[in-house]
């Protein structure tokens, strides 16, 4: 195994990230320095062992007098360091009183004159610095892309030539240049994985005409995105894009421009549900009057789909022979398994040639992060929705509920509804909120039309139908992030809220107010202060929100069922290193 093996690195700037966790000053000195690690040039006049400590008379030749070195329960082989009458080099903690000086635990040190990094790592101290002095240079880093600012400012904190002992802070140009060859390693890796094949389809295409035919105008975000694809279509190697964008920032609109500009060279939209698959074949319909377009479901029949120029379904698409796709598509990405979304894009390949791949999220992150990501796929994202949505968010506790039940009542009787949700409850655990089992015969007695569903209801889909047409209140457990529009959904409560991550309540806030109703958030909650949950009222960006998220979860707020970002690294900072992140993209060359 190499020592690189051993240490689990790929390259010397990996290597350079190994930082010191301490120092040794090697140096010979000439004055005592209490209470500070010091090196003595010195000649061992005589030992004394008593039960547990060993006393060494020292004389020293750089301070010109004695010194009693003390050794704490030594081991056997401390022993060999201190032979009577021999002259050496000794290292330790100098403690001086009333005229008396010590040196605790002494040991023998055989290079001098410099300052000696030490390494908390699978090596040994001596081993990695011997390591580093021959594999750790300058040129090395160079060859490996590295800048020479960055290169020189990490040398030197291995390479040390005066200690600021009043400082433990490293500095704003070490810190800068740590965070840049960790990003850079990472983009390096990531934009090297990614695979250039040849599109299917290239084309100029355009998409004003289309938007004409709409009942609004796009907003300015939705247009770039289109443009970003268009652009793509352009291009003779498939794409691979992301678009990004909150819940009701008018992805399904990109989705439908999308396929009209591919038009009659074939498009296949894959959705995670059949409620949605059913939504976006409607607004298809609606929308696209010119082109041939299907949907298949489970319940399809299995007829050919060679005729239509837009195909659009649930993971049914998977089991079905589909026509050679220019374009592919999957929305509510994040939704789907990596296995699922990866078979759809096989089924969909013609020889060495593939179609352009678009993925839609609604699972805002921070745009640092997407410039992080763009190394392997292009991002777009969509951070503004077409209408400021105007929802009022809370945080109430059990003081509030009359006022809560008061409000309720008011929605239902404006024809609106009211979504309750409640904690997922595991057996075993001990919870200070009601079950939805326990809670629905309270709402059943009190209300009519209360419908009830939870994440394992095989039923659910068909319950969010019902609702949709005739109920008032729905109670269920988290399921509702289903991208199933609730054009009368006007206030969401959500039980137990400090329970839930930040991207959980954002999303189930977006689920109100999707029609521009004045909406309502309630975050119920036993807790009597949050600063996590009064942050996240504040505000109703999804990006805000996924900033925040990292906020919090960075202070130690971490909560179960929060999904990780996976943050991988130890320097970069994805809220505040924007500008380094922009320095490394424009030195990989990563373009977008
Ligand atoms: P997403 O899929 O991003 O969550 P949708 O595409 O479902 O959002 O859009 C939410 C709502 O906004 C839909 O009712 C849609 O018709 C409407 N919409 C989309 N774009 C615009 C726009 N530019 N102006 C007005 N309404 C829009
Ligand atoms: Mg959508």
């Amino acid at each position: 195994m190499t020592k690189f093996e051993k240490l689990g690195i790929n390259s010397v700037s990996e290597l350079a990230l190994l930082i010191p966790s301490s120092y040794e000053d090697y140096r010979l000195n000439d004055t005592l320095k209490p209470h500070k690690n010091q090196l003595i040039d010195a000649t061992v006049e005589s030992l004394y062992r008593a039960p547990s400590t060993i006393q060494i008379t020292f004389f020293s030749h750089n301070l010109g007098h004695t010194l009693t070195g003390v050794l704490f329960r030594p081991k056997p082989y401390m022993m060999h360091q201190f032979a009577v009458g021999s002259r050496d080099y000794y290292y330790g903690m100098v403690e001086c009183k009333q005229g008396n000086c010590s040196m605790v635990m002494p040991k023998k040190v055989t290079q001098i004159g410099s300052i000696v990094p030490k390494y908390k790592c699978g090596l040994r101290t001596d081993v990695m610095w011997r390591f580093i002095k021959k594999e750790l240079r300058l040129e090395c880093l160079l060859e490996e892309g590295i800048p020479s600012d960055i290169a020189q400012e990490v040398l030197k904190l291995h390479f040390v030539d005066s200690l600021d002992e009043n400082s433990s802070e490293m500095s704003a140009s070490s810190m800068e240049a740590l965070k840049y060859i960790e990003l850079y390693n990472y983009m390096l890796q990531l934009s090297s994985k990614r695979r250039y094949f040849e599109a299917i389809y290239t084309a100029q295409s355009d998409f004003k005409e289309w938007t004409k035919s709409l009942p609004f105008s796009l907003t300015a975000e939705q247009i770039a995105t289109i443009e970003d694809i268009k652009n793509d279509f352009t291009k003779t190697t498939a794409s691979k894009r992301m678009i990004v964008g909150d819940v009701g920032s008018g992805k399904t609109m990109v989705i439908l421009a999308s396929a009209y500009m591919v038009g009659s060279a074939k498009s296949i939209l894959m959705a995670p549900t059949t409620i949605l698959a059913n939504q976006l074949h409607e607004e298809a319909l609606k929308f696209l009057p010119n082109l041939k377009i299907t949907l298949v479901s489970s319940k399809s029949k299995k007829e050919s789909l060679e005729e239509y120029d837009f195909i659009i379904g649930t993971h049914a698409l998977l089991y079905r022979e589909l026509p050679t796709a220019s374009l592919v598509m999957v929305d509510e990405q994040h939704r789907f398994g990596t296995q699922q979304r990866n078979k759809l894009e096989k089924l969909v390949n013609e020889g060495t040639k593939k179609p352009h791949y678009l993925q839609f999220s609604a699972t805002p992150i921070p745009r640092t992060l997407a410039m992080i990501e763009s190394a392997h796929i292009d991002v777009s994202l969509i951070t503004t929705t077409p209408f400021t949505k105007d929802i009022e968010s809370h945080v109430i506790h059990k003081s509030d509920f009359k006022d809560l039940l008061a409000h309720i009542k008011g929605e239902i009787a404006k024809n609106n509804q009211v979504l309750l949700v409640y904690p997922l409850v595991e057996q075993s655990e001990v919870l200070e909120y009601q079950s939805i089992e326990e809670a629905r015969a309270y709402w059943e007695k009190n209300f009519e039309n209360v419908f009830v569903t939870h994440g394992k209801d095989k039923e659910k889909e068909q319950v969010l139908l019902d609702f949709r047409e005739k109920g008032d209140l729905l109670i269920s457990t988290t399921v509702v992030e289903v991208g199933i529009s609730l054009p009368r959904l006007t206030t969401v409560v959500i039980v137990g809220a400090e329970r839930l991550g930040l991207s959980t309540l954002h999303q189930l806030r977006g689920r109100v107010s999707r029609t521009g109703l004045k909406g309502y958030c309630y975050l119920y909650t036993n807790q009597k202060s949050s600063e996590r949950l009064d942050e996240f009222v504040n505000t109703t960006s999804g990006f805000d929100i996924a900033n925040l998220d990292l906020k919090f979860r960075k202070s130690g707020d971490l909560l179960k069922g929060t999904n990780q970002s996976g943050n991988q690294f130890k320097w970069v900072d994805f809220v505040e290193d924007e500008a380094i992140v922009t320095r490394v993209k424009k030195d990989l060359n990563i373009g977008g």
